[in-house]
């Protein structure tokens, strides 16, 4: 899999996210701004990997067809 985010993702896939709110234990509730689908996100659990593996699947399709998640 090509790697199409380096380190420097770290401040580019928040742009690709809305961060709403911060809920207990440093978890918080993202929301992609191309589907808008809702993630829970969390520095230490899951890191910004997740999110960017879903931007990048997130792109792909958007750019086929309008965007549906599971
Ligand atoms: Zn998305």
């Amino acid at each position: 899999m090509p790697r199409l985010y380096g380190l420097k993702a770290i401040s580019h896939v928040w742009s690709h996210y809305e961060r709403t709110e911060e809920g207990d234990d440093g978890w918080w509730k993202v929301r992609c701004s191309h589907c808008h689908l809702v993630l829970c996100y969390n520095a230490r659990e899951t890191g910004t990997k997740s999110l960017m593996r879903h931007v990048e699947r997130c792109l792909e399709r958007n750019l086929v067809k309008p965007i549906r998640i599971e």
